[in-house]
């Protein structure tokens, strides 16, 4: 049996007195799409968050390719793991933010070369190399010296994707990656990450685009309340939805 991608056992993360995830469990596959679905305020991007080490977790486990995220675990304990660590585990994994997060005085390739260059020490010629090749897989090769302000939300959402697969990344998360575009911006960025699934990219995808979910994802996770309250194959839960609340989220937004 291989190692799931990701492994969320009973994860609960709590700010203050909200418990914000409460016991958070599912299993992400290697190669395999899993979106996520839900209300505003249901846990989504905490709990991706949480996977990426910008939250730490509050109660359960946490694993990505084995490894518990955050801590580690000796004689039944837990034990912190050093700030060193923790950026070793998310060096493999990349985000995407809804709104982009490009280093706006740094041209697209600039921002690209940035991480490989200072994080894993890649030397320039072959970040450089690299960055344009990715600038080509997601159809940008033109824009290699554009700014931030001089590209379309689209095409930015798009270098911030070719950023964070400049890492190499094991698991690719995104977070509403195309809630902030223009809705004629939105088929070149999802066209983009249809591509990666295709190319077996492990991928977590919060987003409200169904049409997505159902032609790309693999499994579909209805989140509410901090807790997976339905979840299965994305045709069966957006054409059948079992629970009340799906059904009810489904009528809002479909
Ligand atoms: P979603 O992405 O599903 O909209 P979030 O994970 O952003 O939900 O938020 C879940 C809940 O956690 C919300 O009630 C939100 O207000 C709260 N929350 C998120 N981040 C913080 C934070 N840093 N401090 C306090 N509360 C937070
Ligand atoms: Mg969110």
């Amino acid at each position: 049996m291989t190692t799931p991608m990701v492994r969320a056992e009973q994860v609960c993360k709590d700010f203050g007195s909200h418990r914000v995830l409460n016991g958070v469990s599912l299993e992400v596959k290697r190669g395999e799409v899993l979106c996520v679905i839900g209300p505003s305020g249901s846990g989504k991007s905490t709990f991706l968050r949480c996977i990426n080490h910008l939250e730490s977790v509050n109660a359960g486990r946490l694993y990505v390719d084995g490894d518990l995220i955050g801590y580690r675990e000796a004689n039944g304990k837990l034990y912190e793991l050093s700030e060193k660590q923790a950026a070793r585990q998310r060096r493999d994994i990349g985000m995407v933010f809804q709104h982009f997060n490009l280093f706006g005085h740094r041209t697209a390739l600039e921002n690209i070369i940035e991480a490989p260059i200072r994080v894993k020490g890649v030397d320039r010629s072959s970040a450089v190399a690299r960055a344009k090749d990715l600038l080509g897989q997601v159809g940008l090769a033109d824009k290699a010296d554009s700014y931030p302000a001089q590209l379309s939300g689209g095409q930015q959402q798009r270098v911030a994707i070719a950023r964070a697969l400049a890492m190499d990344p094991k698991l690719m998360l995104f977070d509403e990656p195309t809630s902030a575009l223009d809705p004629e911006l939105v088929g070149d960025v999802l066209q983009v990450m249809r591509n990666l699934a295709s190319e077996g990219m492990t991928m977590v995808v919060v987003t409200h685009e169904m049409g997505f979910a159902r032609e790309v994802a693999d499994h579909l996770v209805f989140m509410d309340g901090g807790r997976v309250v339905e979840e299965g194959v994305p045709t069966e839960v957006l054409s059948a939805p079992r629970e009340d609340r799906t059904k009810a989220f489904l009528s809002r937004i479909l």
